[in-house]
């Protein structure tokens, strides 16, 4: 028996309670949890708004996670039993038509990997019910069995507390400033959105040598931390309007790049009027899949050649991705530890959630 965070009825509250694994079938790795972090994705999961997302009850959310590999199943060349791994949403195949068109976000694996439908069947189950993952992981609960593809092996130096980051925020951040696009020395960044995500998104943005990182939200103590991950301006935006002050630091034309992390319409429509000509809008904050972006000069977008684009979870390979993040933070080039604001047991989850609908600090940890 191991316990789980499972929400039990449909926007009900989430309960710590004993679950069943099955044994890791073929393809397959059972990980005892170190560490998983609490993502703003995990609570739309939880409580709706995103159509292609939402998971039927019993449910078990999560998708940053650490641990140790335990078990393998048959025919699984790597990770190894006794490998420290970080969880991955995303599990590449690498040669899908997507891969190899270089969207490996889009892979075809990774979406079969995340229907319950195929593979070897849920993971966990509560008296005899099958269990509703997020994705192919599930990452709150003490013990799990997942696809091999998504338990990236890393480098046992690196804490696991900190490593969970790097399944979600980090990866995402970095990821869609070191994949999606590329900034070159000298551009100007403007970040909305100063929580996991964004802050990732500045402190890559200033490795890349960015010329200003104007940070943007609505809280000071997002505000100030974007200031300690390398932002060179910030933005209050409950006091100003957010495309002029991005040009007031930029100049006339605006920002070459921005980072829209909210998934807040509002913010993505900011996003797009602080992009000068010929500039790119970047979208990562999950929206309600019912929400339109009302645009108000859709001439704008062809006469000055502005580029919108979505970026999944930082764009990138895990496999590849996750163990140069990891390298990075041991080098000391890569802001980790202050991310977490608040570590916190699992079975706190229900207070998890309540501070991260408030706004309240930037991550929290669970740890096992
Ligand atoms: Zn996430
Ligand atoms: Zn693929």
């Amino acid at each position: 028996m191991t316990k789980a965070a499972v929400q039990l009825k449909a926007d009900g509250p989430v309960e710590f309670i004993e679950v069943d694994v099955r044994p890791p079938g073929p393809g397959e790795v059972r990980v005892r949890m170190a560490a998983a972090g609490l993502c703003h994705t995990d609570v739309q999961a939880l409580y709706g708004g995103v159509a292609s997302m939402t998971m039927p009850p019993p449910a078990v959310a999560g998708h940053e996670g650490a641990g140790v590999v335990t078990e393998v199943g048959p025919g699984v060349l790597g990770p190894a039993v006794g490998d420290h791994v970080i969880l991955s949403a995303l599990g590449h195949d690498g040669t899908c038509e997507f891969c190899t068109d270089d969207h490996p976000s889009l892979c075809l694996r990774s979406l079969q990997l995340a229907d319950p439908r195929t593979g070897n069947g849920p993971a966990l189950s509560v008296d005899g019910t099958p269990v509703t993952p997020f994705g192919p992981l599930g990452t709150f609960t003490e013990e799990t069995i997942v696809p091999a593809e998504c338990a990236i092996a890393i480098d046992k130096a690196m804490p696991l507390d900190l490593a969970c980051l790097i399944g979600c925020a980090v990866s995402t951040g970095v990821g869609a400033v070191r994949n999606r696009v590329t900034v070159r020395p000298g551009d100007h960044v403007a970040v909305l959105g100063c929580g996991g995500v964004g802050l990732n998104i500045v402190q890559a943005a200033r490795r890349a040598g960015a010329g200003s990182v104007i940070a943007v939200d609505v809280s000071e103590e997002k505000l100030a931390a974007a200031t300690a991950f390398g932002a060179t301006h910030v933005i209050d935006a409950r006091h100003v309007q957010v495309p002029d002050a991005v040009r007031a630091v930029t100049g006339p034309f605006g920002a070459h790049f921005t980072f829209e992390s909210t998934g807040l319409t509002d913010c993505m429509v900011q996003a797009v009027s602080a992009i000068r000509p010929g500039g790119t809008a970047v979208l990562l904050g999950m929206a309600p899949s019912s929400s339109a972006l009302a645009l108000d000069n859709i001439a704008d977008i062809i006469l000055q050649e502005k580029v919108i684009t979505g970026s999944l979870m930082g764009s990138g390979y895990s496999a590849r991705d996750f163990p140069v993040l990891v390298r990075e933070y041991l080098e000391g080039t890569l802001k980790l530890d202050e991310l977490i604001t608040r570590r916190r047991p699992l079975a706190e989850i229900n207070e998890a959630i309540a501070d991260l609908k408030s706004g309240t600090g930037l991550r929290t940890v669970f740890t096992f």
